[in-house]
C-alpha cells in the first residue's frame, strides 16, 4: 500500500506543486484547503503524514495541530511563511515533528518526509513493549503515560523527552543528546529548551506525586531513576 500524505494548504498553486512532486515520488496524496477539513481528514486515519500550513482559513495550523494531538500522533510537518522563532517554538511545542519555512526547496521537504516516515516506521517495532519507572508507565504504541492509574497529559515534546529518559533509565544523558533526540539533529534554537521541558515534566510528575524521578546531574544532564 502506498504511503499517503495529507497536504493542508489553502494556496492552490503551492498545494498542487507539492502534490505533483509527491506523486512523482510514488506517494498517495490527499488534499485539504482549510484547517477544519484538514483536521477531519487527518483524524480519518487514511494518511501516514500531514503537511500542515500555518496560515489557513477556518482553523489555523496551530489549532489544527493542537486538536489533532489530543488523540493522534500522526507525523506533522508545519509550513510557516514567517521565519519567526515564536512560530517554530509554538509549532514544535504543539507537537509538530518538523517545520519548513516558505519558500522551501522541495528536495528538502522530500528528505524530511523520508526521515520522519523512517523514524515513525522504526518506532513501531521498538515501541511494542512498554517503558516504566516506579509507578510511571509509558505505552508508546498508544501514546499514553500513566502514573499508577492516572493518565498523564503530556505535549508531544514532553512525551518524547520522557521516552528518551525511560529508554535510558538509570543512565545519565547529556543535554546535547536529549536536545538532538527530542528536537532533531539540526535543531538550532535555544539550548536551554531541554531544561524548560524537564521543568514541565517535573511539575506534572515529581511535584504532583511527591516523588523524585527525574534527577539533574549538574553540568551534565538528566537521568530518570527508580527511587
Ligand atoms: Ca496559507
Amino acid at each position: 500500500m502506498a504511503t499517503t500524505i495529507l497536504i493542508v494548504e489553502d494556496e492552490e498553486k503551492i498545494s498542487r506543486f507539492i502534490e505533483l512532486e509527491l506523486v512523482h515520488e510514488g506517494y498517495g496524496v490527499i488534499k485539504a484547503f482549510d484547517g477544519r477539513d484538514g483536521l477531519e481528514k487527518a483524524l480519518g486515519g487514511k494518511c501516514d503524514l500531514m503537511i500542515l500550513d500555518v496560515m489557513l482559513p477556518e482553523l489555523n495550523g496551530f489549532e489544527v495541530l493542537r486538536r489533532l494531538r489530543r488523540t493522534s500522533s500522526l507525523p506533522v510537518i508545519m509550513l510557516t511563511a514567517r521565519d519567526a522563532v515564536m512560530d517554530k517554538v509554538s509549532g514544535l511545542d504543539g507537537g509538530a515533528d518538523d517545520y519548513m519555512t516558505k519558500p522551501f526547496a522541495i528536495e528538502e521537504l522530500l528528505a524530511r518526509i523520508r526521515l520522519i516516515l523512517k523514524k515513525a516506521g522504526g518506532n513501531v517495532k521498538e515501541e511494542s513493549h512498554g517503558l516504566c519507572c516506579g509507578k510511571l508507565t509509558m505505552d508508546p504504541a498508544r501514546y499514553e503515560v500513566h502514573y499508577g492509574t492516572d493518565l498523564i497529559e503530556l505535549t508531544h515534546r514532553e512525551f518524547e523527552l520522557l521516552k528518551v529518559l525511560l529508554e535510558n533509565k538509570n543512565i545519565v544523558i547529556s543535554r546535547d543528546t536529549l536536545l538532538e533526540k527530542v528536537c532533531g539533529y539540526d535543531y538550532m534554537g535555544e539550548t536551554n529548551l531541554i531544561d524548560v521541558y524537564v521543568r514541565y515534566l517535573r511539575s506534572k510528575l515529581d511535584e504532583k506525586y511527591g516523588v523524585k524521578l527525574i534527577h539533574t546531574i549538574r553540568g551534565v544532564g538528566y537521568s530518570i531513576k527508580d527511587s
